[in-house]
């Protein structure tokens, strides 16, 4: 039986690894989720399967996955696409708790995991143990600061107190000699001290973290939650978890690390920048005396219909406003007059990374007209228009040529070298950075201002 599961488990992280490669392109996303299911369905019954579960474990399995299961079910139909990235971070807390709660269990119960007996547990297991218990802490505060920080529950400001980066080195420092301590003597007291630095740990390191960085943090833990499971695996020695734990906090790593290149700044300065707070930029509505031009849809749609190429920019506006269908529609009445369409996806555009492949996927947006901002940022110079739709801080050319810009260096879509640059958005206000965006007010941009859906669908309409 047991030969049995291992090979299901081999066959399970397969399937994880062909579900990552498939989510890594959105034509192949779906077969790559139905990959996961299917290793996921494949890891439960396996396990479920090992002689030793008993049939009281096989009903409290049961019981968890109805109650787990049902939760998510409900969850996942009723959340907002926009709110996705807090659900991240709200998941990624539970994998962080369950890792604390694992270790806490192995360490009072030690034979129930054949791992030595109370006060006498092998030093492997202790070592394993301690550093799950401490990363899960840290990923269950973290992600919950994370969390409430997306929801909007505490300040998206980073909170920043003297003496903040000794103090978190400090407590760094106290956690590894408590670690060393508690795998020497295996006392239970040094193990409550390291859960409560690292609980600690998991609140400060997030807080002094604000504004346009949150991407990266959701990623990080993402992938701290994926060490947390492998730090589980070891302490159940279950070599699946170990596998897909190590899947998960790689990926994670790898994300954090293309994101933070796609903001240009170093995975240091973001855990220690507290970024987008201090040196904030001019304050939406601080536009001095220039002016911007507004535009009507009419104006707009005898723009696009006259020109040869069109390239549309979404952000996280049009996810707000869902007009991801408004828009394809807009596209393919475009298509139809002769005009040459395509979208520009910025990798952190939105408010997660793919946030607006999905919505585009969801409107039948065919896959060959989206391009990733390296592919396409060379054609806004031959583009007749940019049609900006409820994105901001991703087309903002401070981040070019303003070397005081919190954002400056981060790499932008090049909107302002078409010839002709249409902002659909609500107000002259400011994106998630929270600095002004000069593109508003330059001689070849007009602001269509409005609702994205219902400026689009205008738009649409005065195309007829
Ligand atoms: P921004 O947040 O810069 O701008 C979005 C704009 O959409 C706002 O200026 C807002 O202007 C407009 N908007 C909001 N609602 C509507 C609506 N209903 N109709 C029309 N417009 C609307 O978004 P971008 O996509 O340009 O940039 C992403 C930003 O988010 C970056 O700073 C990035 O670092 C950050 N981020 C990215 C994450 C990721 O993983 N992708 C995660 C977290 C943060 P107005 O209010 O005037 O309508």
């Amino acid at each position: 039986m047991e030969t049995i599961a291992t090979l299901a488990y081999l066959v399970a992280s397969v399937c994880f690894i062909l579900a990552l490669r498939g989510l890594s392109n959105p034509e192949s996303a779906r077969a790559g989720v139905l990959f996961g299911m299917g290793g996921m369905a494949l890891a439960v019954l396996a396990t479920l399967g090992l002689p030793h579960v008993s049939w009281s474990g096989w009903a409290l399995v049961a019981l968890a996955m109805l109650l787990g299961g049902s939760i998510g079910t409900i969850i996942a139909q009723r959340i907002a696409m926009t709110a996705l990235p807090q659900l991240m971070a709200a998941f990624h807390s539970l994998v962080g708790l369950a890792a604390v709660l694992v270790a806490l269990a192995a360490f009072y119960n030690p034979e129930a995991y054949g791992i030595g007996e109370v006060g006498d547990i092998h030093l492997q297991s202790l070592i394993e143990m301690a550093l799950g218990l401490a990363i899960g802490a840290v990923t269950f505060t973290g992600s919950v600061i994370a969390w409430g920080k997306l929801d909007g529950k505490i300040t998206g400001k980073p909170v920043i107190f003297p003496g903040q980066h000794p103090l978190n080195a400090g407590l760094g420092v106290a956690m590894l000699i408590l670690l060393v301590l508690f795998c020497a003597t295996g006392w239970a007291v040094w193990l409550w001290l390291i859960m409560g630095i690292a609980l600690a740990l998991g609140i400060l390191m997030i807080i002094p973290i604000g504004g346009a960085d949150m991407p990266v943090i959701v990623s990080m833990l993402n992938s701290y939650s994926g060490w947390a499971a492998a730090g589980i695996g070891f302490t159940l020695h279950n070599n699946l978890l170990i596998v897909t734990g190590a899947l998960v906090g790689a990926s994670g790593a790898i994300l954090s690390y293309i994101m933070c290149k796609g903001m240009n700044r170093s995975f240091l300065n973001v855990l220690l920048g507290g970024f987008g707070g201090e040196q904030a930029g001019p304050a939406a509505g601080e536009h001095g005396d220039r002016t911007a031009k507004i535009g009507a849809a009419e104006d707009a749609a005898y723009l696009m219909k006259n020109a040869e190429r069109v390239i549309i920019v979404p952000g996280y506006g049009m996810a707000v406003a869902q007009a991801q269908h408004a828009l394809r529609e807009m596209a393919d009445a475009l298509k139809h007059a002769g005009v040459d369409v395509k979208y520009a996806i910025h990798p952190v555009a939105g408010r997660m990374p793919g946030h607006m492949n999905v919505l585009l996927a969801e409107a039948s947006v065919p896959y060959d007209e989206v391009f990733e901002m390296e592919d396409i940022n060379r054609d806004f110079a031959q583009a007749d228009v940019a049609y900006v739709i409820g994105a901001n801080d991703i087309t903002n050319p401070a981040a070019k040529n303003d070397p005081s810009s919190p954002i400056y260096g981060m790499p932008v879509l090049d909107v302002d070298k078409a010839k002709t640059v249409l902002f659909v958005k609500r107000s002259m206000g400011s994106g998630y950075a929270g600095i002004d965006n000069p593109l508003f007010y330059a001689d070849n941009t007009y602001m269509l201002l409005g609702d994205a859906k219902k400026m689009t669908e205008s738009i649409v309409k005065a195309m007829e």
